[in-house]
């Protein structure tokens, strides 16, 4: 045996990569689950039996995707208009993002943060191009988004020190479940449980300004919001807030922290919804320093996750200019799997499918398909649409007010019977958060059998 073999794993115990690859049988073996014989609701109970019960019961047990559809262990077929909560941007099992991962899984997966990768570094350069960002901008790389808004969390701490120990966060924000971004979400039910959390939060009505700019001095470290309010039920600020929100945090010498978990990655239609004029210049110029005003609203930190894998899981915390970057200190903060090999790749992959299927131009075009139709619906009363993230607001049946008073969660369940996945953030409203490659012709698929799920929702 040469050294070099002896130190490769191919000859390690169960490394016979000829015995193993491609081999279906083997694979199935593997990951046998015994859920093959089993029908949905088989599988539900022993899902019921074994996981921790956070989600209820959930909906289905899906078994199987293919661009905008999915299928359950009974086989039937739904178009998913909610794709993972605006998740899976390229639809499910895209071509590119399976071959890419597989690839880069059977090169190099997973190393520590005491390396690096080309993956990550390209991942990360890739974003600080797509965001426009001046010299001295940095990125930290996380798995989801509650960690990268934990990440932001310690940023502000950083900035803020003992002298400025408030944070202000807008109401009905979300920001995740982990401890730091709980403390920063607004639903008092989410958050009250798990008191006593970090400390130092308030919150201010979102979208407005003067609010804002009453709460905000120097004894505040940060502002974070989400720049439309994704769980709230998918509202924007009014014109001009976000600019105000970034006058009043320079002039107290506060950082503004912008959450596109939800929005990010061509999700409302441009890259960030807080870079509403900046569609898509994809270019190696990321060198070239980039003027403050190249975003709209440039902020001290942004963070993503969601559509930034297409479903493997990534999130990012990007930071702008020199000093929101030097704020965390080597051996400040950190993660075992953040930015690995394998979810750089899996972020690198849907960047590129996204720019060259021209997807951003596709998700406005849809958009403004769907708004215009569903807004044809007697029972919507509003529609919301940033982009493929869609807020549906639906009147009360019959003119009474309680008669509707839950009446977007039957319409999720009716809609569910009918082979469609769509969400409700509220009572009355519907979320619509689908694959970015959906078509008009699939919109209009869903749109034409609302009245129906309408009516079964409130007779
Ligand atoms: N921030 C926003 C705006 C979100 O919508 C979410 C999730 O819905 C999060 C943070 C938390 O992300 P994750 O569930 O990946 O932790």
């Amino acid at each position: 045996m040469t050294q070099e073999s002896a130190a490769s794993g191919d000859s390690a115990p169960g490394f016979d990569a000829a015995a193993i690859n491609n081999t279906p049988a083997v694979n199935a073996a593997a990951i046998n689950t015994g859920a093959d014989s089993q029908s949905g609701e088989q599988l539900l109970a022993r899902y019921t039996d074994s996981l921790l019960g956070v989600f209820g019961t959930p909906q289905r047990v899906l078994v199987r995707g293919s661009g905008v559809t999915v299928w359950d262990a009974d086989g039937r077929e739904y178009l998913d208009l909610l794709g993972g909560i605006a998740v899976n941007a390229l639809g499910h099992a895209h071509p590119l993002i399976t071959s890419v991962i597989s690839s880069q899984l059977s090169t190099l997966g997973h190393i520590s943060n005491f390396f690096t990768s080309p993956t990550q570094i390209g991942l990360a350069e890739k974003l600080l191009s797509l965001a426009q960002a001046p010299q001295g901008s940095k990125v930290f790389f996380t798995n989801s988004g509650t960690e990268a808004n934990e990440a932001a969390f310690k940023l502000a701490r950083r900035h803020g020190g003992t002298s400025r120990p408030r944070i202000i966060a807008l109401e009905h924000g979300f920001h995740g479940r982990s401890m730091g971004a709980l403390a920063l979400t607004h639903k008092p039910s989410y958050r009250e449980p798990f008191e006593p959390l970090p400390s130092g939060v308030e919150w201010v009505p979102a979208g407005d300004a003067e609010a804002l700019r009453a709460s905000v001095d120097e004894t505040v470290a940060a502002v974070i919001m989400e720049p439309i309010q994704g769980e709230a039920g998918v509202h924007g600020h009014p014109e001009g807030y976000l600019q105000a929100a970034r006058e009043v945090t320079r002039e107290a010498g506060a950082l503004l922290i912008f959450d596109e978990v939800q929005t990010g990655i061509g999700r409302t239609g441009s890259w960030f919804a807080s870079a509403p004029m900046n569609p898509a210049p994809m270019t190696p110029s990321h060198m070239a320093p980039a003027s403050a005003e190249a975003l709209p609203v440039l902020p001290d930190a942004m963070t993503l996750a969601k559509g930034l894998g297409s479903g493997f899981p990534i999130g990012a915390m990007l930071t702008f200019g020199d000093h929101a970057s030097t704020l965390l200190d080597p051996g400040q903060h950190g993660t075992t799997f953040g930015g690995n090999p394998a979810a750089t790749a899996a972020g690198l992959a849907t960047l590129h499918a996204i720019e060259s299927g021209d997807l951003i131009a596709s998700v406005n075009r849809v958009s403004a398909y769907a708004e215009a139709k569903l807004a044809e619906l007697d029972f919507v009363t509003e529609v919301r649409a940033h982009g493929l993230l869609i807020g549906i607001d639906i009147a009360a049946s019959g003119g009474d007010p309680d008669a509707g008073s839950s009446v977007a969660p039957a319409m999720v369940a009716a809609a569910l019977e009918s082979g469609f996945i769509i969400n409700a953030t509220g009572p009355r409203t519907l979320r619509l958060a689908p694959p970015l490659i959906i078509t008009a012709e699939q919109m209009q698929h869903f749109i034409d059998a609302l009245p129906e799920i309408y009516r079964r929702s409130t007779s």
